[in-house]
């Protein structure tokens, strides 16, 4: 099956071989391996084979795999690891957080006070400002 790549792209180079990385599973469609910058041990990355840097123009039934991918590769995490529990993140764009623009899932077991920067508090929003974002978005969709 063929893929769209982007040749400077490094998820593209361990896809093809050409940057060795630690697989954990491949599939047709997906293929999952050990972060190298894990933010505690055991965090794993799902990765879509092909090239589409995020989830606003990836297809669907691509998306669809890496969620899947990332599912059995966070149970063998929740199974092994044991972490107190687990976040999947996904970035889209630099504002977002992502550093590689190739769609990827993370699987990243979480440790108590681990200090990882995901997690926010609670804070109640205007009524009136998410009824008018909601409108928005509804007519969008
Ligand atoms: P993002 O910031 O785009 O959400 O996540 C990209 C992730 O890819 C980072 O957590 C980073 O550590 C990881 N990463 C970057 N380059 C490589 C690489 O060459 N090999 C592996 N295994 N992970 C990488
Ligand atoms: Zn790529």
């Amino acid at each position: 099956m063929t893929h769209p790549t982007d040749g400077s792209c490094i998820f593209c180079k361990i896809v093809a071989g050409q940057i060795p990385c630690f697989k954990l599973l491949e599939d047709e469609t997906t293929i999952a391996f050990m972060d190298i910058n894990p933010v505690n041990p055991g965090h794993a990355l799902s990765v879509a084979k092909g090239h589409w840097p995020t989830v606003d123009v990836i297809p669907p039934d691509v998306l669809a795999a890496v969620a899947k991918t990332a599912q059995r590769v966070a149970k063998a995490v929740v199974s092994e690891l044991k972490p107190v529990g687990v976040n999947l993140l996904q970035a889209n764009g630099a504002g977002a957080g992502q550093s590689v623009p190739h769609l990827h899932i993370h699987i990243m077991p979480r440790r108590p006070n681990d200090g990882a920067t995901l997690n926010w508090d609670y804070k109640p929003g205007d009524k009136a400002e998410i009824e008018a974002v909601y409108k928005r978005l509804k007519a969008a969709l």
